[in-house]
């Protein structure tokens, strides 16, 4: 079956496609679309950037509109929940175009803005609802919901829901579901932990299984500059300037580890009229839609993130990926470069290695299997170095920055996504956190190298125990984490949305929805 024409959509899902220019199904969407019309229960093991939305949007639309039902008030048909209030949009954007020509409602509901307008828009009900499930949660807990009315489940991103201390939350979400639905559950990983938790949620489910790493490793060129810390800023400054001047640079991501570096890459980028903007958890959603839509349509192309920010962004166009620091879990470098190389097309990813990174760089070429190609630092790069403009910094900023890199990379706000199972704590109350979890973790030593890693007797930096995704979950209310939603965690914010909309793309988006209607 090569074509979505052989799958058994019905014609308007068809038709839906074509105008996205969708014709072949990816591997997910071929293994998963005919079990699911069958009404199965699904186990997928795949990543942002498979086609996994599609692969359990569209035969979830054939079903509903299969058979249409009055609204019923506050509540929904099928529920999606997400990690982040980005994928959130994002998925409710895509579902909301494949339904473009069906009489199904989609709506999308996450922390970080107000509750009420949320609250008002579920009082007819609507027919698909893309939650985080902090916000979830609450609407719930207001009366604004009831998930008694739900037919199709999908828990989408489930490691990152449990690294983002979600595990309590999600239980009680399938404590409130109806015992007869159909549920699907998809995870980039399938460690223990996370094979229990789905146990939770599905019956009897078709495996299915994509293995994004290959695919993307062969698109994408992937290169290591062994650097020293303190001359990475330079080498990055002069690196996207090269790239630049030579027209090879369309869209690049920048991955910092924590959110204070993400501020300082875009400070030394922007002194050499480099147009760069940060995405973090410490951005409020205005600034971070402002970010995204000016990357996305090309007026900023750099864009410096921290992983959980950055994860499942789906913006086409991504030349390039820097790893500014790299991850100190392995699988997220995988993650990382999967941002680009999407859609068919070539990227590349140049990782800057510092002395104390080796280890790390010897863990992600174990996993990929891919030894990355040597970039030398550039012809002349010490004296081109010295003639970028300096960004000056008080002593006292430097000071309070290298305190913050220290507390973020203790996990009080620093950037889970890089250290999976480490720093769950509090849920959210964390200032700026990116996670929920801000807050002391018993596993976490501080122990920190000058460089900034946290390193073990041997000299290794110490993992901190990142397969191990148990339910140490937050220990605050879900709901309140999630206020500036969990994911991104940042305390409440006021939250101006932008006209018509919200979140990323969610102005556009809910128009959208509000349209498929
Ligand atoms: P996802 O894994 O759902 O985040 O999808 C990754 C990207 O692939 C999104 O931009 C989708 O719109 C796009 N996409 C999904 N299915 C297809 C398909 N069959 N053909 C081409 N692009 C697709």
């Amino acid at each position: 079956m090569s074509y979505f024409s052989d799958l058994g959509l019905a014609e308007p899902i068809l038709h839906a496609l074509a105008s996205k220019g969708y014709t072949d199904p990816t591997p997910i969407q071929r293994q998963s679309i005919p079990a699911l019309l069958e009404g199965r229960d699904l186990l997928g093991i795949a990543q942002t950037g498979t086609g996994k939305t599609a692969a359990f949007a569209l035969p979830s639309l054939h079903r509903l509109a299969a058979d249409m039902k009055p609204r019923k008030p506050a509540s929904c048909r099928m529920l999606v929940l997400s990690p982040t209030r980005e994928l959130a949009a994002q998925i409710a954007e895509n579902i909301a175009a494949y339904a473009k020509n069906l009489r199904l409602t989609v709506d999308c509901v996450f922390g970080g803005v107000p509750v009420g307008k949320q609250a008002r828009r579920l009082v007819p009900g609507c027919d698909i609802l893309v939650a985080t499930p902090g916000r979830l949660l609450d609407l719930i807990d207001q009366r604004a919901l009831t998930l008694s009315r739900v037919e199709i489940f999908v828990l989408d991103e489930a490691d990152q829901m449990m690294d983002l201390g979600f595990i309590h939350a999600l239980k009680r979400v399938a404590n409130l579901l109806p015992k007869e639905r159909q549920s699907l559950f998809f995870s980039a990983t399938m460690p223990k932990a996370i094979a229990d938790l789905g146990k939770q949620f599905i019956n009897n489910p078709v495996r299915v299984e994509v293995t994004p790493q290959a695919s993307t490793a062969e698109r994408v060129e992937q290169f290591v500059t062994f650097v020293n810390q303190a001359e990475k800023q330079a080498l990055l400054t002069l690196r996207i300037r090269a790239l630049l001047a030579d027209g090879k640079l369309d869209r690049a991501l920048v991955f910092t580890r924590t959110k204070h570096g993400a501020d300082r890459v875009v400070r030394h980028l922007s002194a050499a009229s480099i147009s760069a903007r940060a995405i973090h958890g410490n951005k409020s959603q205005a600034q971070r839609t402002a970010a995204l839509d000016a990357f996305r349509q090309g007026s900023c192309p750099i864009l410096v993130a921290t992983d959980i920010a950055a994860r499942g962004i789906d913006v086409t166009g991504v030349s390039h990926v820097f790893n500014f620091e790299l991850p100190n879990v392995a699988e997220q470098y995988v993650h990382r470069i999967g941002r680009t190389a999407r859609a068919g097309a070539d990227g590349e990813a140049i990782s800057f290695c510092a002395p104390d990174e080796k280890p790390y760089l010897k863990d992600i070429e174990k996993l990929t299997g891919i030894k990355l190609m040597p970039l030398p630092l550039p012809e002349g790069f010490l004296a081109e170095a010295a003639k970028l403009p300096a960004v000056s910094r008080k002593p006292e900023e430097a000071e309070r920055d290298a305190r913050r890199d220290d507390r973020d990379a203790r996990g009080r706000g620093g950037d889970r996504g890089s250290n999976r199972g480490g720093g769950q704590g509090r849920g959210g109350q964390g200032r700026g956190g990116e996670g929920r979890g801000a807050g002391p973790n018993p596993n976490r030593r501080d122990d920190r190298s000058p460089g900034g890693r946290a390193q073990g007797v041997d000299g290794r930096p110490r993992d901190p125990n990142p397969r191990k995704v148990d339910d140490r979950g937050p220990v605050g209310n879900p709901a309140r984490a999630e206020r500036g939603d969990g994911p991104q965690g940042e305390k409440p914010r006021s939250f101006r949305p932008r006209a018509g909309g919200g979140a990323p793309g969610v102005g556009q988006h809910r128009n959208k929805v509000r349209r498929a209607i």
